[in-house]
């Protein structure tokens, strides 16, 4: 009887659908109307349909609003492993616009729009985190157009473009097919070491489709090669001593300085394009005392994983010579000798976006429709994770135009930032595919 019962609604509410088309078909129609297969739909028809026409014109409507969203958060200081206060402030933003929010345990705020098919997941992300100590100013102050704070750019833009797409979403009514996260994830820059999309990609990993990575402003690349890097730290310890009594003792810094030279003097490819860059030391504790430490913090990438390994040896078999030396001139070894170590304090693993990726294609089809171009890059960024575990994966500006990124002058001016929302929304949709008809 049930069984019946729910056929013949079955039944009824499929002859109201046909009438429905028939009315429909035989009218006048001006626009085209919504496909109703599960093939992906271009851009074109994507940007055709009521709702997405309506969230399109979001963006140009509420430039001052996504402005001032931006400004809020950016003097939310984020330093990596302090982003709980900016994460709260996302996550209020997000709940506003309907979703269901949770923040997960690596401090990840996650907003959900539920899709027809929800076993299938497409993340639209941006970092929340700056390089910026807690200490740093980070009043935002206005030239103009222009906007001037550390964070303001990178990813002051990503984070406003994260919000204002779901609240798009939200107002336009987009249901879309596969469920969308929207993600402002922990830890990107620096020792933060891409935690918080590790810890993304660790849970949700089967149901994956895509991650669109909103860095920075822009409309002119798109990240498709993930750079990869490691970032390690050399310490150097000793007895340490008085300079003057105790002159001839073998010295930390002494050691760290000739293996430093060795280190900078080392050759390598220009392609594979491979980099590295001493960029933090420290050690001892007064001019007159000997030290008992030094430490060195070194930041290597390269475009082969195989030449990342080549330096990281060269790196250590430097600190050892350089400590070697350092024994071998000292004039009283019965002090005590030196002692070393080199530990990786980050390794971000590299990957590729396959030219042929149905993401790379929603993205040029976008490009098409707004008129923009993008430049594939290779760099690294939260791109890198699902990009290492074959998940498709980019890493875009989300409009406006930035600079000094990582700088004190950091800058952003969001004259045509619709352009890049519009880029990245239509990206989005693109992957995620808009519900059928009968499910919205
Ligand atoms: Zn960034």
């Amino acid at each position: 009887m049930i069984s019946l019962t729910a056929r013949n609604f079955a039944w009824n509410s499929a002859m109201k659908r046909a009438a429905l088309w028939v009315i429909l078909l035989t009218m006048p129609v001006r626009s085209a109307s919504v496909p109703h297969n599960s093939r992906p739909i271009s851009t074109t028809q994507l940007a055709d349909t009521p709702e997405v026409r309506s969230a399109l014109a979001w963006f140009a409507r509420n430039v001052a609003w996504i402005n001032e969203q931006q400004i809020r958060l950016t003097e939310i200081s984020a330093p990596p492993f302090q982003e709980a206060q900016r994460a709260a402030a996302v996550k209020t933003l997000l709940a506003s616009s309907g979703l269901e929010v949770q923040i997960d345990k690596t401090g990840n705020v996650i907003g959900e729009l539920r899709g027809a098919n929800e076993k299938e997941i497409v993340v639209l992300s941006a970092h929340l985190d700056t390089v910026f100590p807690a200490t740093t100013d980070v009043k935002v102050r206005r030239e103009g157009e222009r906007l001037l704070a550390p964070g303001i750019s990178d990813n002051g833009t990503g984070l406003a473009a994260l919000i204002a797409i779901a609240r798009a979403c939200h107002e336009a009514h987009i249901h879309p097919r596969r469920s969308i996260l929207f993600v402002a994830d922990v830890g990107e820059e620096g020792e933060g070491n891409l935690r918080g999309m590790r810890a993304l990609i660790d849970g949700y990993k089967p149901k994956l489709k895509a991650v669109i990575v909103l860095d920075g402003s822009g409309t002119d690349h798109v990240t498709t090669k993930a750079l990869a890097s490691r970032r390690v730290e050399a310490t150097i310890t000793g007895p340490g001593g008085h300079s003057w009594s105790d002159f001839g003792m073998p010295n930390p810094i002494n050691a760290l300085v000739r293996a430093s030279v060795r280190f900078i003097n080392t050759k390598v490819p220009v392609t594979p394009r491979t980099t590295f860059n001493i960029g933090q030391i420290e050690g001892g504790t007064s001019v007159n005392s000997i030290p008992y430490e030094a430490k060195l913090k070194v930041d290597i990438r390269s475009e082969s994983e195989d030449e990342l390994g080549k330096l990281e040896s060269a790196l250590r078999e430097c600190i050892a010579a350089g400590v070697r030396d350092e024994m071998e001139s000292a004039r009283d070894r019965t002090k005590g000798k030196l002692e070393w170590k080199v530990d990786l304090l980050g390794s971000r693993p590299g990957g590729e976006l396959p030219a042929n990726s149905a993401l790379l294609a929603a993205l040029r089809s976008a490009d098409e429709y707004v008129g923009t171009q993008s430049r594939v890059e290779r760099s690294s960024t939260d791109a890198n994770v699902p990009l290492s575990h074959g998940i498709e994966a980019i890493s875009i500006g989300a409009g406006g135009t930035g600079g000094g990124a990582h700088s004190l002058n950091e800058w952003y001016e969001p004259v045509g930032r619709e352009l890049g929302l519009k880029r990245a929304l239509l990206t989005l949709l693109g992957v995620s595919g808009l519900a059928e008809e009968k499910a919205r």
